[in-house]
């Protein structure tokens, strides 16, 4: 057994996992018990990443123009293209577009190669979209990006606010660690500001459901209260901070009651009362604020406004307080660290003069960028508009993921140098690429992240890697050689470039900018290598690192002090007219990641959530018609998409919420991009992708479907289709509005393509009045036997017979004469239960076996439930679920 201590490539939280591969071959990973951040927990996504690890849809060799070359022929075209490009519009001509998911060893060299080399700042990541505004309010505040908060502050906590963030899903390692503080401590309460009722709810005492976009009027109401009832920490403010005046005239003008405060918010006064005296009791606070405060055109203002009373309480910088930016990449730190942003310039400097200098004498390099170059929302317009001709796509997905996608596609069409490198080759953007460079995947890769608390932790490759795959460092440098840059690009390894950019970090710093590892630049290969988990800064005079920062009052502006901001609230710039009524509220599901193209492959993680859905308030849906579980039509000025609706009560009524993931690759009509607005931050360019108007409809298509089936199926000519991997087969959902039609055929066609199979045995029920199909392909096995190959199911309405049975005859060796019997049917001789979705990823765990268990057993908590059953015992994301099936099946219970 060989084992490889890594980290995880999903989420902020930057868990370390063991990877470890047996005598057969096969890996198996485990959560790394001596990792600080994750202490050998994982979640659903990291316990499934050995599921991950195969080689379907990789781009494994480069092509150009879509026919494979060489890798030498790749990197000709790419910087021919981009040196030809500039040569004839100059350096605002060519823009890279990058991505939280590159490590930071890949981040600084294209950082170098665009800033340092060709002289632009047209690079900017996908993280754009995700913290920015975090990056601008603590810049604003601080005078630097600093994350002053450890996670272990979570646990020394009396007081947990969580602001926008549905923990229990996104960054589920957290909860979990949170939640096993309060068993320590049960004076440790936990409250939620959220215009949802998510599952982060259920483990909160105190759940503020906050009408979209008011968290500034709340925080300002906060601050005024705070004042008002001589909480302002008096020695800390006049020592360390200056404006707390202009943002307490500002606070007072909008929110000066809890009264004012709960109606600009919605909510109801006696829980805004209870929120703020228990901020103002508890000493030890930490607030948590994610995508729900960033991704707002005030999501800057947002981050302040909540700064503000922790600098007004001195409650920030030591044990157990603080205001704490949660992350959603595993790499987006070490991306706004080594100049990913288009507004920052390498290792937390910025365009100040000095700054540009000391970098470029530093890189020693021929030109270098002195102004901030376009953001991500402003980069695809420059490229729509013909202002950029020439863009490098790393490690991202923008035609699903941007907002107003549809424009970006439109403006990828038209680009004329269109490059793609990615793992992956069936991306939705690789699609728009004239050249598809193939890049090393996780398990391959080898470099550095930093998580939310400033930890940077090593991924280390456990695997070879595949085809021509490699390190995206290694593309981007081969890049730069080939455009004439040779020796300012002269890395062997991962290793060279890090200890450049430790270097860089401490060049001429002296303590004057926060970011500085200048310790770790010394690390040879062997260092390297064996590098532990650590907080930066990382100096002589913190050689282990650095648990929490701005401890002291010790700020980075000019005058050292922090800032206060006066925050005027403002509410969302689109508003929800009679044209588009409802406000779109966007997020995660709990077991899949960004746009799917590896948490997809994990059979076990596409059971929970497994079609792209609309949640919409009953009442909301009653009045437009929409039924539960029967399809919806979302739609505005910018594109429209179909879901399947999901009555959510804990609603506001008048939004709907609809996951991020789905793209082209796994389903039809389910884009989310094409509806989301682009209106931005004003400060930090982050898109308000929390609050889009749109209108929402039933879609009524002439008949429903599904097929089950073990081959991969091209199914695209479908209206509505959704592709499903399952364990040893493929489902789809399937809609459509074309008439009624001859059914066999049809099915013959799409399971065995234009020449039907003779050997096939097909088994058809058809009742054409009813426009019911069920069919079936058997194929003969040898010892007279036959297997189910495929099977499907058309109805006019979406009642069909559940799929998990069918979906078990499918991976299945051989099908017996009972089942056959019953096949056409598609019910089960004998159980004939419906077990609802699945609870528990890792156990395979549904909703009617955990509701049926509590029930017979009378079970009377999660912990019990577990014991059981095993859900909920492994990485515990299910554990909110758990416990709200566990109170409706007991008040039902009780009820009855
Ligand atoms: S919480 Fe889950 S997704 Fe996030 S880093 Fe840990 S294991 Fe990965």
């Amino acid at each position: 057994m060989t084992t490889t201590r890594t980290t995880c490539p999903y989420c902020g939280v930057g868990c370390g996992v063991l990877a470890e591969s047996g005598a057969g071959g096969g890996m198996t990973v485990r959560g790394d018990p001596d990792h600080p951040a994750n202490l050998g927990r994982l979640c659903s996504k990291g316990t499934a990443l050995a599921d991950t690890l195969d080689l379907d849809d990789r781009l494994l060799y480069p092509e150009v123009a879509g026919e494979r070359v060489s890798w030498e022929t790749a990197i000709e075209t790419v910087a021919d293209g981009f040196a030809r490009t500039l040569r004839e519009h100059g350096p605002g001509s060519v823009a890279f577009y990058v991505s939280g998911q590159l490590l930071t060893e890949d981040y600084y060299v294209a950082n170098k190669l665009m800033k340092g080399c060709v002289g632009t700042s047209n690079i900017d990541t996908n993280s754009r979209l995700c913290m920015s505004s975090s990056v601008a309010g603590h810049k604003r505040a601080f005078g630097t990006d600093t994350v002053p908060c450890s996670y272990e502050d979570l646990e020394l906590a009396d007081l947990v606010v969580l602001v926008g963030s549905n923990t229990a899903w996104c960054h589920p390692v957290l909860f979990q660690r949170i939640q096993a503080a309060r068993k320590r401590n049960p004076s440790l309460r936990v409250v939620n500001i959220d215009p949802r009722r998510t599952e982060t709810c259920e483990e909160s005492d105190l759940h503020l459901p906050i009408a979209p976009g008011a968290d500034t009027a709340l925080f300002n109401g906060l601050l005024v209260w705070l004042a008002k009832n001589e909480k302002i920490d008096r020695t800390y403010v006049d020592a360390h901070t200056q404006g707390h005046e202009a943002a307490l005239e500002a606070a007072h003008a909008s929110c000066a009651t809890v009264a004012t405060t709960a109606t600009r918010c919605g909510l109801d006064e006696s829980d805004v009362a209870t929120f703020f005296e228990w901020f103002a009791q508890t000493q030890k606070v930490v607030t948590v604020y994610s995508q729900g405060v960033n991704q707002s055109s005030a999501g800057t203002d947002k981050v302040n406004a909540i700064i503000n009373c922790h600098l007004l309480t001195g409650r920030i910088g030591n044990p157990g307080m603080g205001p704490f930016s949660f992350t959603g990449q595993p790499n987006a730190m070490g991306g706004r660290e080594a100049g990913g942003l288009a507004n920052m310039l390498a290792a937390h400097m910025d365009f100040a003069p000095a700054d540009v200098e000391r970098v470029q004498r530093f890189w020693n390099t021929p030109v270098i960028a002195d102004k901030p170059g376009l953001k991500a929302v402003d980069m695809f317009r420059a490229v729509e508009d013909g202002r950029i001709k020439a863009i490098w796509i790393m490690a991202t997905n923008p035609a699903v993921s941007m907002p107003e996608a549809e424009r970006v596609r439109a403006a990828l069409e038209k680009c004329p140098l269109v490059v793609v490198s990615d793992c992956i080759g069936t991306t939705d953007s690789a699609r728009y690429a004239h050249v598809r460079l193939p890049a090393a995947a996780w398990g391959e890769k080898d470099g550095t992240v930093t998580n939310s608390e400033r930890r940077i932790s090593r991924q280390r490759a456990f695997l070879p890697l595949p085809g021509e795959a490699r390190p995206d460092w290694r593309i981007i440098s081969d890049v730069a050689a080939r455009m004439g840059f040779a020796e300012l690009f002269p890395y062997t390894c991962a290793r060279d470039i890090f200890v450049e950019y430790a270097s860089l970090s401490g060049f001429e710093n002296n303590g004057a900018r926060d970011f500085d590892i200048s310790l770790l630049s010394t690390l040879d290969k062997a260092g390297y290598d064996a590098l532990a988990p650590v907080q930066w800064p990382v100096t002589a005079d913190c050689p282990q690192g650095t648990a929490r920062m701005l401890t002291g009052g010790r700020f980075f502006t000019d005058n050292k002090r922090a800032r206060f901001i006066p925050i005027t609230p403002q509410g969302p710039v689109n508003a929800p007219d009679a044209q588009f009524p409802f406000v779109l509220n966007t997020g995660r599901v709990r077991d899949q990641w960004h746009t799917m193209t590896r948490t997809a492959k994990a059979p076990r993680l596409n059971a929970h959530s497994p079609e792209p859905f609309v949640e919409i308030h009953p009442d909301d849906a009653a009045a437009l018609g929409v039924a539960d579980n029967g399809l919806a039509r979302l739609s505005n000025a910018y594109g429209s998409m179909l879901a399947r609706a999901h009555f959510t009560p804990g609603l506001r009524r008048g939004s709907v919420f609809v996951p991020i993931h789905w793209s082209d690759q796994f389903a039809r009509n389910a884009r989310l991009g094409a509806l989301v607005n682009s209106v931005n931050d004003p400060y930090s360019g982050q898109p308000e992708l929390k609050h889009t108007p749109v209108a929402v409809a039933p879609y009524a298509p002439r008949w429903h479907g599904f097929l089950l089936s073990r081959r991969r199926l091209d199914v695209s000519a479908t209206t509505y289709s959704v592709s499903i991997k399952g364990d040893r087969f493929w489902r789809y959902e399937l809609a459509d509005d074309t008439s009624a039609q001859d059914w066999p055929r049809w099915a013959r066609e799409l399971l065995c393509g234009p020449q039907i199979d003779a050997k096939a045995e097909w088994l058809d029920y058809l009742d054409a009045g009813q426009g019911r199909y069920h069919g079936a392909r058997l194929l003969a096995r040898t010892d007279g036997s036959s297997a189910l190959e495929s099977c499907v199911f058309i109805a006019p309405t979406p009642e069909l017979p559940p799929r998990t049975w069918l979906a078990g005859l499918i991976a299945r060796e051989t099908i017996d004469v009972e089942a056959r019997m019953h096949l056409l049917a598609g019910i089960a001789p004998r159980a004939q239960v419906n077990n609802g979705p699945m609870v528990c990823a890792c156990f395979g765990v549904d909703t009617g076996t955990i509701c049926r268990t509590i029930r017979e057993r009378n079970l009377t908590s999660v912990e019990a439930i577990g014991e059981t059953l095993r859900a909920g015992t492994n990485c515990g994301s299910c554990k909110p679920a758990l416990k709200k099936l566990l109170d409706e099946t007991r008040t039902g219970r009780e009820a009855a």
